[in-house]
């Protein structure tokens, strides 16, 4: 329940504190902290156990018992050198406390640290110390904090757990330390924390445990116990996590119970007579996935659905279906590719498809066009004249041209197929075009569970998770640069044994298309006059227009060349069934999901095919480490040699889900959250990565609030309103409470 008088005294200006005046306040409204409530909420960035610290001589003695823990030593600095060996240099700082001396070495950023330490001055030193050779006590890289002479009689020994804050520019100017920043909030947390009102529903703080409003905010600043602090953090992420998930379910009732679309179903024999013409037998899971795309189209309301599946598991022919049966109730159908290119393939393949039909069945006379940036502008105003009048039933395009006004005379289903992100903007933007189309989404690469449930998470989800019988698995290598000339060797053996055709593909070299096209054409002519003399080559680069790509494309397809370089890897999202090597160079410069869509440009024939993954040297011989434990990476492991982990993932997974999350955990969440795009707020305490468990209860719990109370209009729902209305505002734009 919230008491007015108590949100009023909580949101007074942090000016009524002790010992802040109107000039600390303003510094302080800079960086947001207005308010009591705001400085309660301003968490230290770390803490530092003090009540663990020792003296270097129970060190010692810890040490020579074999302990191998962390522990936190006080110490002054005695001095410092930087001493060479072997070419190589080091920086040895010594220490004094009150049982005697110990060091400390840096072997990297050895110039900065020297300048940190300076004689006199106390750290706290932090780390898993050793014994030297010579006995004695010895950090290597330890974590440290100057300690402030002020500081260091007020908290020295007073087995606390000491929190650290960060301190901005503006704050430190009117001389607020890390000492007086952590009295003032010890104040407001001490005299105020009690004041705050939950902001979890009651019934799920006790069900999940959770440590309540208050507790936790003061446990966040001066936990008593390091479980204390971890209880704290945890119900924060909760409340995060629980909050995104309200959003989500927001928003998926707002699409759902707002918007009114078609009823489309399957009317006339149509259907059937497509699936006879197909050469195959569409997979099990093609077949479920059709079924629940049916369901959601028979329904009035708007279907709004991600389809996944793994590059090649057949998304196209199931989104091609639903398509006609769109048709199939007089509505016209758009398909959205993300490149030229690949809209121009998918037209290519669709009307062949449909001519096929046409000639069996005349009766269904089904047309479609195809609608893209570089076309003539006469051919465009005539496509765009067809759509208006509904002359053409299945139109294929850009992404790009269907944000521009295209009047469609009876939209019925929208197909997205997805390359880049198509968030939930793009999307609203689509609904707002009349009345409200179906549409599916297809994502070019599995996405984790952990953000179908987040970013997507107001769209159902259909997965393809079966491949078409007969695929034979890639073959992935990693190779250093210096095995090139082997590489070579092989695709010329490949082709002259099987007559089988390669990819060769080069990251984009610079932003300037000029340096594009001379590299291009640097590596084709190179290739052509040396180690690939005696084979055919085609060159594909980003200074080309899409016809010019088309043509390459097509000709590689005839078989007319054997190798094709490649520049603008984003365009090569083709099929070319006879292509079954596919070599990447500067493989470490690509990320994780681009490399295994590159891949599955390979392998959709009938012979073995092989990714090759180029690397330099020294990182391929980094991967290989790798092998078989990178499940089991710390955090700091992963950056520090992320994109030796990226390649070392892909010659070990062929699995697109795997592959996806470890992409995400190599990524982190934060570049998804809190951007534009995503419509999310950013996440301060969770990691929708490592909180998966929290993340699933949160959403159930969210999913089930919003199912009684859609409108948050119950008694017991009432705060949980207000906060979603105050905190939350600029999400809400995509799901308003009513
Ligand atoms: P993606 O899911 O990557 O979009 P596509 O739809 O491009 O995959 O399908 C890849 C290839 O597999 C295409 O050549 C397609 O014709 C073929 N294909 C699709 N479904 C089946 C199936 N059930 N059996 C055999 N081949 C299939
Ligand atoms: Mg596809």
């Amino acid at each position: 329940m919230i008491n007015k008088d108590e949100v009023y005294i909580l949101d007074n200006s942090v000016q009524f504190l002790k010992s802040i005046g109107p000039k600390r306040a303003q510094s302080f409204a800079k960086f947001g902290i207005k308010t009591i409530r705001d400085i309660m909420f301003y968490f230290p960035t770390r803490h530092l156990d003090r009540r663990t610290t020792i003296t270097s001589g129970k060190a010692y003695t810890y040490l020579l018992d074999g302990f191998e823990g962390e522990i936190t030593i006080l110490a002054s600095v005695v001095s410092k050198e930087i001493i060479k060996y072997s070419r190589r240099e080091l920086l040895k700082v010594q220490f004094r406390d009150a049982a005697g001396f110990f060091e400390c070495v840096w072997f990297q950023g050895i110039n900065y640290f020297y300048d940190v330490f300076n004689a006199g001055n106390i750290f706290a030193l932090s780390g898993k110390p050793a014994l030297t050779k010579y006995g004695n006590v010895q950090f290597v890289h330890p974590d440290y904090d100057r300690i402030s002479d002020d500081e260091s009689r007020g908290f020295l020994n007073t087995g606390k757990i000491i929190p650290f804050y960060k301190i901005p520019k503006e704050l430190r100017e009117t001389n607020i330390g890390d000492l007086s920043i952590r009295r003032i909030i010890a104040t407001a947390v001490q005299q105020y924390a009690d004041y705050l009102s939950e902001t979890l529903p009651v019934d799920l703080v006790h069900k999940y445990n959770l440590l309540n409003i208050v507790d936790s905010v003061k446990a966040m600043h001066f936990p008593d116990t390091k479980e204390l602090f971890d209880r704290a953090v945890y119900r924060f992420k909760f409340e995060e996590l629980f909050y995104l998930e309200m959003l989500v379910a927001l928003r998926k009732h707002n699409y759902k119970t707002k918007l009114i679309g078609n009823s489309l179903k399957v009317k006339t024999k149509l259907i059937g007579e497509f699936l006879k013409i197909l050469p195959f037998e569409l997979t099990k899971a093609q077949l479920r996935v059709l079924a629940e795309l049916r369901k959601d189209m028979e329904d009035e309301k708007p279907m709004n659905r991600l389809l996944q599946g793994d590059v090649g598991s057949g998304k196209t022919i199931v989104a091609l279906i639903a398509m006609l049966i769109a048709v199939d109730n007089g509505c016209q159908a758009v398909l959205m590719a993300p490149t030229e290119i690949l809209a121009d393939q998918h037209a290519k393949n669709i009307s062949a498809m449909m001519k096929m039909l046409n000639e069996k069945h005349p009766e269904f006379n089904i047309k479609t066009s195809l609608l893209i940036g570089g076309q003539k502008k006469s051919d465009k105003n005539k496509n765009l004249s067809a759509i208006e009048l509904q002359e053409t039933d299945i139109i294929i395009g850009t992404h790009a041209l269907f944000e521009e006004k295209v009047g469609f005379k009876n939209l019925g289903l929208v197909i997205v197929d997805e390359q880049h992100r198509f968030g939930v903007e793009q999307r609203a933007k689509l609904f707002a075009k009349g009345k409200t189309p179906d549409i599916l989404v297809m994502s070019a690469t599995p996405i984790p569970r952990t953000l179908s449930m987040t970013v997507y998470g107001d769209l159902d989800v259909s997965i393809i998770d079966e491949m078409p019988k007969n695929r034979i698995s890639i073959k992935t290598i990693l190779r250093g640069e210096g095995k090139l000339p082997d590489i070579y060797k092989f695709i010329v053996d490949k082709n002259k044994k099987r007559g089988c055709q390669s990819f060769i593909v080069y990251p984009l070299v610079e932003e300037s298309e000029k340096l594009e096209l001379k590299a291009a054409e640097t590596y084709f002519k190179e290739l052509q006059n040396t180690y690939l003399k005696q084979l055919r080559l085609g060159l594909l680069h980003g200074r080309m227009t899409w016809r010019e790509k088309e043509e390459v494309m097509l000709s590689f397809l005839d078989n007319k060349f054997d190798v094709l370089i490649a520049t603008t890897v984003i365009e090569v999202g083709i099929d070319i069934p006879n292509a079954n090597i596919i070599l990447i160079n500067d493989a470490h410069r690509f990320g994780l999901s681009q490399l295994h869509q590159l891949r599955g440009r390979v392998g959709r024939g009938t012979q073995q095919a092989y990714c090759i993954l180029v690397t330099k040297d020294e990182y391929a011989a980094a991967a290989a480490k790798y092998k078989n434990n990178l499940e089991y990476l710390s955090p700091a492991q992963i950056e520090k040699y992320k994109s030796s982990v990226r390649l070392q993932t892909m010659v070990q997974y062929f699995d697109g889900f795997k592959v996806a999350e470890i992409d995400l955990k190599l990524r982190g969440p934060g570049n998804i959250f809190g951007t534009e795009q995503s419509g999310f707020p950013e996440l301060k305490h969770a990691d929708i990565v490592t909180d998966t468990k929290i993340l699933i209860a949160a959403k159930e719990e969210a999913f089930n609030i919003i199912k009684q109370d859609p409108h948050l209009k119950d008694e017991k729902h009432s705060s949980l309103r207000i906060n979603l209305i105050k905190n939350y505002s600029k999400s809400l734009k995509y799901a308003k409470i009513a």
